[in-house]
């Protein structure tokens, strides 16, 4: 029944019992403040509206994080292989760091093999390799 409001993103941590959290009541219409009633867990209280009396509970978001390095290394492989099927391979430029390589590229690594540039900055680029996305050094010429 209770919807997770928006303005619960800021809130990491419980406040005690009987603490007040300022969220939107939904009977009230408006923000109220609510007494923490009690914890159920470690991440999520019972929550009490001070003006209308309306219970709710209360959870938590778990932080979202950045993909792991492992997580990478799977999506690394689908999005090469999306790239192979967009851009193809055929005009891949063996790789060198004294080359210039642009965003939209393919290029062909003596270790890696072929990669998918996606981004480049002056001094290096974003290469997609189907084991891995790797920064790779160029311009130095
Ligand atoms: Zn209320």
């Amino acid at each position: 029944m209770s919807e997770t409001p928006q303005t619960d993103e800021y809130i990491q941590k419980l406040p005690g019992v009987g603490k007040n959290m300022y969220l939107p009541c939904r009977k009230c219409e408006a923000n109220r403040y609510f007494k923490v009633l009690a914890h159920k867990t470690e991440r999520s209280a019972k929550l009490e509206c001070e003006v209308c009396g309306v219970k709710k509970s209360f959870t938590i978001k778990k932080p979202k994080k950045a993909g792991t390095g492992r997580r990478k290394t799977v999506s690394a492989r689908m999005q090469w292989e999306e790239l192979k099927e967009s851009r193809g391979m055929d005009n891949a430029d063996s790789y060198n760091m004294k080359g210039s390589f642009e965003a939209d590229s393919a290029l062909s690594h003596p270790k890696f093999g072929v990669g998918f540039v996606t981004e480049s900055t002056p001094q290096k680029i974003t290469v997609v390799f189907e084991d891995e996305v790797r920064e790779l050094v160029h311009n130095r010429g």
